[in-house]
């Protein structure tokens, strides 16, 4: 056996693939595959699982035979391939007669390194036979989850796959998963017959994922906010039906948004030029059913929103994967509407079988706790995969990102408690919220409510916005529903506490439940270096030339360049060769196909705007080392960005749509991290020794920097907020004498 030196195997990772380093367990599997192992590997989408096998393929004398389940699919990855500069093909109906020619002259020349194939290939006696003349390094069996009856993605077809270790006895089978079920694991390996297999079971997290749940009120409102914030970012909006599915994409159409719908019901012609299209970025947007998405390989895809429950966190977990494959932050946004729970119920009591209806119910219940349990939901969502994540702040979910305004809803909680405690804890939300606002209904008229004292007690607020009081009880465990068939709320003991006023009631603000988030999409990273910034138009032009590039060679055009390239190009602003290929994807082949048009386009940006690449150079984060004891989330880290750019508070309040005590709350923090900050881009010092001076002769200890004698002694010339930003710098005085 060939023995590969680790020089080798960095050298095509960096030249061929154009990769600074492996991705975690690439690099074991890499090497078992090399040593003639067979590997069983799980690894979320998006972890890298091809580079496992092209590698190798590349190295290895023979050609690796790929099995792929979807014909549609396998064109753009032998393409992806072929830009690396591998010589890939595939043998499928697909393809023409010439090039069945060329790839059958290769084979037989022992030229190609991949060939991709369908599983149905190995029921042909005659395939079998031919593939026996030809050397072949390994199989790579990729999505290998649909071998099981288990897996969420069975297919008969794959049951062929289990002749290979017959037929081939002496060849080594690489096999590959994103299905994290145990169950499925076993049943993979057991079926395709590996022998004494590589195990390599990969991290779930993905670290650049932002997970975020937003109650559903007024979707359409809600979903055209959310595209708003998202503008010309490619993403998929998953819904529970098709007939949801064309709602949305006719809505957004006629708000001249670039959607398509996609979902088994379309002819297969529109559905593939749907799908092509998105890959393509000639369309933005993709909603569809879950149908959509198995072995689609797009990596820019900035966004997944379910605007319908998911059936289960196995299927929620898969569907947000397909974001942000190329490691650069993306948003996964969940609509979530207790109506939908009934609907969800309901499809799971029409299931006949009882085991299976128990497990589906199951399943639904996890899926509801993961968006309305008010604790971290990376957390919650590893644990479902047995995966333990002790962190006390992940830095990518909207409930340890705390940005969330915070305000106090004592009253209208207790108007919301009274009605329940008045209709006898019988009613569901619905009612309840027409009882509020004081409506006229059959039902209210028949159970004789408008006579109660709370009848009308909320018509000063919408329907809506007592429906997220309901909810924010819910979540806060204050009311509860006690069979979810029927959803009656019932009061809880703690209800009693606020109901006579011994306890105070906080919910989120409106706006952030409304969906108008501004969590930008950099909160989806913890990364320092991630929050670099980059030259937009630069990135914007960049982007053009991709897709022209794509074109000309029919390929996605995340092929040619991913994102995360793009963006690392419009921040270094490479103006040479050298430079260019130390940019992360950046091959030697791929550097040789497009590397001077690119180098081209970037020296004519820095002519027509000669600062442009000093302006970003400045306005990138300063090496700083935090204290690895202190979590700084990226919301924090963003402030502290625009502070070293010299925004003033009331600017950084606009541009980051926070309300000014969150602002200065981050200032607070940062400050207390030990984060340099120019007290001159806040104060003139005569103000300061103002401030200072309301401080000393209101607090006695001025060590103490009491905040309310000295706003009161300023008799209305200070505020909270000023005080507070002005104790960050009196502090940092006395702690230095
Ligand atoms: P999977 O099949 O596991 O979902 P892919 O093989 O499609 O993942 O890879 C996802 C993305 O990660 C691709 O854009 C790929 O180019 C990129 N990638 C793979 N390995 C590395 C690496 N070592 N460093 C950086 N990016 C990588
Ligand atoms: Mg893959």
């Amino acid at each position: 056996m060939q023995h590969y030196h680790s020089e080798q195997i960095d050298s095509i990772l960096s030249s061929v693939f154009g990769f600074r380093s492996f991705r975690p367990h690439q690099e074991e599997i890499v090497r078992a595959i090399l040593e003639g192992r067979d590997v069983f590997a799980v690894m979320p989408t998006g972890g890298g699982k091809s580079l496992c096998y092209q590698l190798p393929a590349r190295l290895m004398d023979g050609v690796c035979v790929v099995v792929s389940p979807l014909i549609s699919l396998m064109k753009d990855q032998v393409d992806a391939a072929r830009i690396n500069g591998l010589n890939a093909g595939t043998l499928n109906s697909t393809i023409s007669a010439t090039e069945k020619n060329e790839i059958g002259a290769a084979l037989r020349q022992n030229m190609l390194d991949l060939l991709y194939i369908s599983p149905e290939r190995f029921n042909s006696e005659h395939f079998i036979e031919r593939l026996k003349t030809l050397k072949v390094a390994f199989f790579a069996v990729d999505e290998a989850h649909c071998i099981s009856e288990w897996g969420h993605d069975f297919r008969p077809d794959y049951l062929a796959l289990s002749k290979i270790v017959h037929e081939f006895p002496s060849v080594p089978v690489a096999a590959f998963t994103a299905t994290a079920t145990p169950q499925v694991a076993n049943d993979i390996v057991t079926r395709l017959g590996l022998r004494n297999p590589h195990l390599t079971r990969a991290s779930f997290n993905r670290p650049n994922l932002f997970y975020r749940v937003i109650m559903k009120q007024n979707l359409d409102e809600q979903l055209r906010d959310f595209l708003a914030d998202h503008a010309g970012e490619s993403g998929i909006i998953y819904r529970s039906s098709r007939k949801k599915v064309d709602a949305t994409a006719e809505m957004l159409q006629s708000n001249g948004i670039s959607a398509r719908p996609y979902h088994a019901g379309m002819s297969d012609v529109y559905r593939h030029a749907a799908q092509e299209a998105f890959s393509r970025d000639e369309c933005q947007i993709i909603v569809a059913t879950i149908a959509f998405g198995m072995g689609i390989d797009k990596s820019n895809v900035r966004f997944v929103v379910h605007a319908d429950l998911p059936k289960n966190i196995e299927g929620y977990y898969q569907e947000t994967g397909r974001a942000g494959r190329d490691g650069e932050p993306a948003d996964c946004t969940l609509f979530f509407g207790r109506q939908d729970i009934v609907q969800q119920l309901h499809f799971v009591d029409e299931i006949e079988d009882g085991h299976a209806r128990d497990i589906a119910k199951e399943q639904l219940r996890q899926m509801i706790r993961l968006a309305e349990h008010n604790s971290c939901r990376r957390v919650m969502l590893l644990k479902y995969f047995g995966e333990d994540f002790s962190t006390s702040n992940c830095n990518g979910c909207d409930i340890c990102v705390d940005d969330h305004e915070w305000e106090d809803a004592t009253i209208p909680a207790q108007k919301v408690l009274s009605a329940i405690h008045r209709t006898k804890e019988s009613f569901g939300a619905v009612h309840l919220t027409e009882v509020l606002v004081g409506a006229n209904t059959e039902k209210i008229r028949q159970f004789k409510h408008n006579l109660l004292p709370t009848y009308g007690v909320g018509k000063d607020k919408s329907k809506n916005y007592w429906r997220t009081v309901i909810d924010a009880l819910i979540s806060q465990k204050i009311i509860f529903v006690e069979n979810p068939t029927l959803p009656i709320l019932k009061l809880t003991e703690e209800a009693w506490f606020i109901l006579r006023g011994q306890k105070k009631f906080q919910m989120m603000k409106q706006e952030i439940h409304s969906g108008k988030t501004k969590t930008s999409s950099l909160s989806a990273t913890n990364q320092l270096s991630d929050l670099m910034p980059f030259s937009k138009p630069l990135f914007e032009r960049l982007r053009e030339i991709r897709t022209e590039l794509a074109k000309a060679e029919n390929v996605p055009p995340y092929v040619v360049f991913s994102d995360r390239t793009l963006h690392e190009i419009a921040r270094d602003f490479p103006r040479n060769p050298e430079e260019l290929l130390q940019i992360h994807g950046v091959g030697q082949h791929k550097f040789e196909a497009y590397g001077s048009r690119f180098l081209a386009v970037v020296k004519e940006f820095c002519e027509q705007y000669p600062d442009e690449a000093a302006n970003i150079k400045s306005s990138s984060l300063p090496l700083v080392s935090v204290p690895a004891n202190l979590t700084l989330t990226p919301t924090y880290l963003e402030t502290y960005s625009l502070i070293r750019q010299g925004r003033t508070i009331d600017e950084m309040v606009k541009e980051r749509n926070l309300a000014r005590s969150t602002i200065v709350g981050h200032l607070e923090k940062l400050g207390e991290a030990g984060l340099e900050i120019s007290v001159d881009q806040f104060f003139v010092p005569e103000r300061l020794a103002q401030i200072e001076k309301w401080f000393r002769e209101s607090g006695g200890e001025t060590e103490n920097f009491l905040l309310k004698p000295a706003v009161e002694l300023s008799a209305g010339q200070l505020d909270y907020e000023e005080a507070r930003l002005a104790r960050i710098f009196l502090r940092k005085r006395i702690s230095k004498k």
